[in-house]
């Protein structure tokens, strides 16, 4: 398969799973779509897709990196469920402004900032 189409084939595979994917779950549902992809290339495509903000990759509590292709294109942080995978695209709100403040107190030039939360959504709760 040539590049775009390796490309193509992870893109569509997580708008089709819609949660937070490890670069192993992502292969393994490609390989379950037949679509003959190695998982040194699904890690090499999702790093390229992540440099141009295409896909969010965020460190799971139990050090995993999860990979997800949000709806909102513009920045915004993650809500995710630990238990089920679920996720919500949530506003940084007041950390925005703390991470600039807290660049200034240092004499930092800000370039980016990370928070994400984790719990257990109203389902799993409910479930348990
Ligand atoms: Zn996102
Ligand atoms: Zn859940
Ligand atoms: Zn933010």
């Amino acid at each position: 398969m040539r590049t775009t189409k390796q490309r193509t084939a992870v893109v569509e595979v997580m708008q089709e799973i819609d949660r937070f994917l490890s670069a192993k779950e992502i292969h393994t549902a490609l390989q379950e779509r037949n679509a003959k992809v190695g998982l040194t290339t699904v890690y090499r495509t999702l790093q390229s897709l992540v440099d141009i903000d295409a896909v969010d990759a965020l460190h799971s509590p139990t050090g995993e990196v999860l990979y997800r292709h949000c709806e909102t294109e513009s920045h915004h942080h993650h809500l995710l469920c630990t238990n089920c995978g679920r996720t919500e695209e949530i506003d940084g709100g007041p950390i925005e402004k703390w991470a600039q403040q807290v660049a200034d107190t240092y004499g930092f030039q800000l370039t980016g900032h990370d928070a994400e939360i984790f719990g257990v959504c109203e389902k799993c709760q409910a479930k348990s």
